[in-house]
């Protein structure tokens, strides 16, 4: 067992190219750089806690084992099937050769025989096969307890840009599935640099933590937050046109009017410019993405704490 984990980029590179292999997949440079990423993001001891990273090593490692058992059950089971296919095929041979009694009998025993080893083989295999899949259901608990550390921002508890990927590659395929609108609005708070000047960092923090809590009060259960960047947050709303985007950027407004963040008993206000846009047929995410990037600058360039909604 590995305790503190220092892998260089060639120990990455080899980690997943044996990943792909296992996998079955082509080392296409997409393939390539998603799996590295993925593993450079669980192995970075810079970015992880070494607890964080210890559970996601045993995570991999019984990913591991658990492929080593399935490899070894199913070779012991085709080895005990062929061995019983083979016993049942002499038997046949034999039957052949002639027809009296005791030769039928003998014949009689031998397939009762090999087909109870075969039966025995099965359901041990099939105990085995359980097994596995416990294993694996379990498995499958630690990594989507693991992903969610990996793709959640400390500070806010907001989803991530690695958590938004993810969510957004879905959300865009579910949109375009169901034929359903979908929306992100890119908000960036204004002159935020100021309240950092004035108050300080920790209370820069609190602000910022103050308005992750407003927006997700604001915001439908459906509905993501998404902290896009030091000061930028995105909410991805499914199941929204730009219309529905308008109405709840009117109440984040509101609401933000309504509640500023107090520090010693003053208020600190806290506006916001935001672009929204609405993903258009055969657009990707990250043109997406880039439109309501645009519009937020839009938005900066027209005076700041106002919206625009990109068409
Ligand atoms: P505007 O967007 O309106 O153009 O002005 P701004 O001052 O908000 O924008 P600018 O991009 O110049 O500065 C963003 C500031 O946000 C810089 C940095 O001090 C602050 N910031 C970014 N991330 C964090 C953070 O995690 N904590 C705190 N306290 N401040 C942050
Ligand atoms: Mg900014
Ligand atoms: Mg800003």
């Amino acid at each position: 067992m590995i305790s503190k984990p220092t892998l260089t980029p060639s120990d990455i590179a080899r980690i997943t190219l044996k990943r792909l292999a296992e996998l079955g997949l082509s080392p296409t440079p997409e393939n390539y750089v998603k799996f590295y990423n993925a593993i450079a993001a669980i192995k970075s001891p810079t970015e992880k806690t070494d607890q964080e990273l210890k559970s996601a090593y045993q995570v991999l490692f019984r990913v591991s084992d658990v492929l080593d058992d399935m490899a070894e059950t199913s070779e012991t089971l085709l080895g005990d099937l062929s061995r019983g296919g083979q016993a049942m095929s002499d038997s046949l041979d034999a039957l052949r050769g002639g027809l009296d009694l005791e030769s039928l009998e003998k014949v009689l025993d031998g397939l009762i025989e090999s087909t109870g080893s075969v039966q025995q083989t099965v359901s041990a295999s099939h105990q085995d096969l359980q097994e596995l899949k416990a294993s694996i259901d379990k498995i499958q608990s630690d990594l989507s307890i693991n992903r969610k550390n990996l793709e959640q921002d400390p500070l806010t508890g907001a989803l991530n840009r690695q958590g938004l990927d993810h969510l957004l590659a879905k959300e865009v395929k579910r949109s375009r599935r169901a034929v359903r609108p979908l929306s992100v609005a890119l908000l960036d708070l204004d002159r935020f640099k100021q309240v950092n000047d004035r108050y300080g960092h920790m209370v820069g923090d609190k602000v910022l933590m103050h308005f992750a809590s407003l927006t997700r009060a604001v915001i439908r259960e459906s509905d993501t937050l998404v902290r896009y960047g030091g000061e930028e947050f995105l909410i991805l709303l499914p199941e929204t046109d730009l219309n529905g985007a308008r109405y709840l950027i009117d109440r984040m407004g509101k609401a933000t009017a309504r509640t500023p963040f107090f520090h010693q008993g003053q208020p600190i206000e806290v506006r916001f410019s935001a672009g929204v846009a609405q993903l258009k047929l055969d657009e990707t995410g990250n043109a997406l993405l880039l439109r309501s990037d645009e519009a937020m600058y839009r938005a900066k360039n027209g005076g700041r704490n106002q919206a625009v909604f990109a068409d």
